[in-house]
């Protein structure tokens, strides 16, 4: 099979319009060619579908994917057939003649991938249509997607994914392929184990996304106005993940007032208003959701170009995940934390509130972590893959630490005041307080306790209590003193403290300085060129999207589409060049993208390109007076080939009279018919006019029409 196509980078052209490969790809497909089991484990983003899909299609037979959630489903199955790939999915939204339908459109072999969720697939029925169509189609594998759910450690079992073993016994000849984000060893271990996996290849990509810029932001007073510059700042889709309900209506709705589209997203919703939401922000209606964490499961926008967390995430592992929804289409994409210690208390007084000391301990822990993650000074990418275990070589400079460090300074002297004013206050109270002290604070409570009195008492005037407050908070973090967690936080001295007082030890802090913003690029002419290309291709992305009811990105993906903006391919065979462009694209949308292109360059008197040497050769053929039919028989080629030819002479000025190639009447009947609904697709033109009309007709007279409708 795949020597129809040479190598595995033509088929992976062919079907998903790509040129090459990502890290780990190729590999594991060619194992699933060999028929392996395998468990393939990769970050959120890091293009896991296509390593059982490309596999699924070289190979005889129908793949059965397993998925669990419909809304995952159906965005795969879109996709796929946007690619024209035969794909569907069996799921219990569809009524008893659609699923009629679909199982004889599968037992004629039309269908190469079907999804099918879990508890489905175990029933008896289903099973006996499986023996059916294995008999007649064959099965060329399972993949079970999100495979996780079959772990109670996962973070998200499903028991119905434990019934999946059966599978194994029913058909051990078929190759079962596992996939999972999830990065602790003992959900793979569990994964293999229940799924009964043969000899499994076990693939661990990095969970490196370099695409990705992490950054932290200390969370200010004015929070919400910080969060409306992020968002002012940032451009494309974005997620707001926020801890309460509260605070996603309230987010979502003072971003309203301020004149950004966004809409709200949480368990406490009805159904279809949520769902409602979700599918407007998947297909860019609007440009930000603002979520608890219930959303992001089951949603699969590739191009979502920033993720904020307004407050703290409950470990680094649910960061990793909720953040990596951003830029899974591989493009730049920005991750922001807002933190703040008073969110820290928050959260950890929810901690305390579990009876289990377990679970409250491992939530301490967690927390510490993120802590960490937010405090630390060294590259962001490091610490979390440390985390996930995974060493890291350093510096990413693609996040705020890389980018923008942070001066260290030695504080030595401050440190030690601050430490023997905790212990003249005999390590009974909390940071507010010790710099209540050390500023010579006239409050009741000082007095009260007879600390004006103290040695220590207004002898840190020359420093802001914001200053105090980020050298207290480096001396918790960096382990220099201690702070209860019994509620009051209490600041007590430890062995490290004394060494500092006994200048055993330096004391060295990263001083923040007021928040930075990424910097701008210089204005580039070339860039705002094309800035304003890609705008016109985005309308024109939705348009279709529309008409064709799907996400936008399923129409082409945001890096195809800067690179249209960027090459501006003005032929369909330049066209067909640009990554993520497939033949089938190319003759369902190529003709509106070239032609919005073609224009562009016009309109901005850049250089258009003269015929091709076959288009020239096509036009010499034609001044020779000869039909299309003749000239694609002359010339070995398709007719539809030569219709392509002529559209696009006819867009170049050249001198072509259509009426040779077609008769008055149908010319005036498809005229009529653009002009009622517009040229921007030809598939609604075509269910327009019907079979009498060809395709080649319609980009025909389309293509003349937009000629001497110019200007
Ligand atoms: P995952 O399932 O691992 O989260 P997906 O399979 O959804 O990720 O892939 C994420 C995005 O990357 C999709 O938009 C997909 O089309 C794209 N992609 C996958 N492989 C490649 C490749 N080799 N080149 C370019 N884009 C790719
Ligand atoms: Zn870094």
């Amino acid at each position: 099979m795949v020597s129809q196509f040479n190598s595995l980078e033509n088929a992976l052209k062919y079907f998903f319009g790509y040129d090459q490969f990502r890290s780990g790809q190729k590999q594991i497909i060619n194992e699933a060619l060999n028929n392996k089991d395998l468990l393939v484990i990769m970050p959120t983003g890091g293009g896991k579908s296509l390593c059982f899909q490309l596999p699924a299609l070289l190979k005889s037979g129908v793949c059965i994917v397993v998925s669990p959630l419909i809304a995952l489903m159906q965005d795969q199955v879109d996709t796929l057939l946007d690619n024209g790939i035969g794909a569907t999915f069996l799921n219990s939204t569809l009524n008893r003649e659609e699923l009629q339908s679909r199982e004889n459109a599968i037992l004629k072999g039309k269908i190469k991938l079907l999804y099918v969720a879990p508890e489905r697939l175990l029933n008896d029925n289903f099973l006996n249509f499986l023996d059916f169509l294995r008999q007649k189609v064959g099965l060329s594998g399972f993949a079970i997607d999100e495979a996780h759910c079959v772990s109670a450690w996962g973070h998200d079992f499903r028991p119905e994914y434990r019934q999946l073993k059966q599978l194994r016994f029913r058909y051990p000849q078929v190759p079962m392929f596992a996939l999972t984000a999830t990065a602790t060893k003992r959900v793979r271990a569990d994964i293999i184990e229940q799924l009964g996996l043969q000899n499994p290849t076990v693939h661990v990509a990095s969970f490196d996304r370099p695409n990705l810029y992490y950054e932290v932001q200390e969370k200010s007073r004015r929070s919400y106005t910080q969060l409306l510059n992020y968002v002012r700042s940032q451009e494309g889709s974005g997620i707001i993940y926020c801890l309460s309900r509260k605070n996603v209506e309230t987010i979502a709705f003072r971003l309203q007032q301020d004149g950004i589209e966004a809409l709200p997203y949480h368990a406490g919703m009805y159904d279809d208003e949520r769902a409602v939401n979700q599918t407007r922000f998947i297909r860019d209606d609007v440009r930000i959701i603002v979520a608890t964490i219930a959303f992001g499961m089951g949603i699969n926008k590739p191009d979502v170009r920033f993720v904020v967390h307004y407050d703290l995430p409950r470990n680094l592992e649910s960061y990793y995940q909720e953040s990596g929804r951003a830029g899974r289409d591989g493009e730049p994409a920005n991750c922001a934390l807002f933190f703040s210690f008073g969110d820290l208390k928050r959260l950890e007084y929810l901690i305390d509130q579990k009876i289990d000391e377990k679970e409250q301990r491992v939530g301490r822990q967690q927390v510490r972590q993120v802590v960490d993650y937010a405090e630390g000074t060294e590259c962001r990418r490091s610490i979390i893959l440390r985390y996930f275990g995974q060493q890291y070589k350093g510096k990413c400079d693609n996040c705020d630490n890389c980018n923008y460090p942070k001066p260290i300074e030695d504080w030595t002297i401050e440190a030690q005041k601050f430490l023997s004013c905790v212990a003249r206050c005999q390590e009974r109270f909390g940071m507010s307080h010790i710099i209540d002290v050390l500023r010579g604070s006239k409050k009741k409570k000082i007095e009260k306790y007879g600390h004006h009195l103290l040695s220590t008492y207004g002898i840190g005037k020359d420093k802001s209590v914001a200053e105090w407050k980020m050298l207290g908070r480096s001396l918790i973090h960096q382990g220099f003193v201690n702070e209860t967690t019994d509620g009051f936080s209490v600041l007590k001295l430890n062995k490290y403290s004394w060494e500092i007082f006994r200048n055993e030890r330096k004391v060295e802090i990263a001083i923040t300085k007021s928040l930075k913003v990424k910097a701008s690029n210089d204005y580039n002419p070339r860039k705002a060129e094309s800035d304003l290309l890609l705008h016109q291709l985005r309308k024109l992305r939705k348009h279709l999207a529309d008409q064709n009811k799907v996400a936008p990105y399923v129409v082409f993906a945001d890096s195809s589409l800067r690179l249209m903006a960027q090459i501006k391919p003005q032929t369909i065979e330049a066209f067909k060049k640009i990554s993520g462009v497939t033949a089938y694209k190319a003759e369902q949308y190529g003709d509106s993208f070239v032609s919005e292109i073609r224009e562009f360059c016009q309109q901005q008197s850049l250089p258009t390109p003269l015929p091709t040497s076959s288009n020239m050769i096509t036009l010499q053929l034609y001044q020779q007076g000869l039909t299309i039919r003749e000239i694609s028989e002359r010339r070995n080629l398709k007719e539809s080939t030569i219709y392509s030819h002529i559209s696009e002479l006819l867009a170049m000025n050249q001198p072509i009279d259509i009426d040779r190639f077609i008769s008055e009447e149908k010319k005036a009947m498809i005229i009529k018919c653009i002009q009622t609904i517009g040229d921007s697709s030809l598939t609604p033109l075509k269910n327009h006019l019907g079979d009498d009309y060809s395709y080649d007709e319609i980009k025909l007279v389309r293509a003349w029409y937009r000629r001497e409708n110019k200007q």
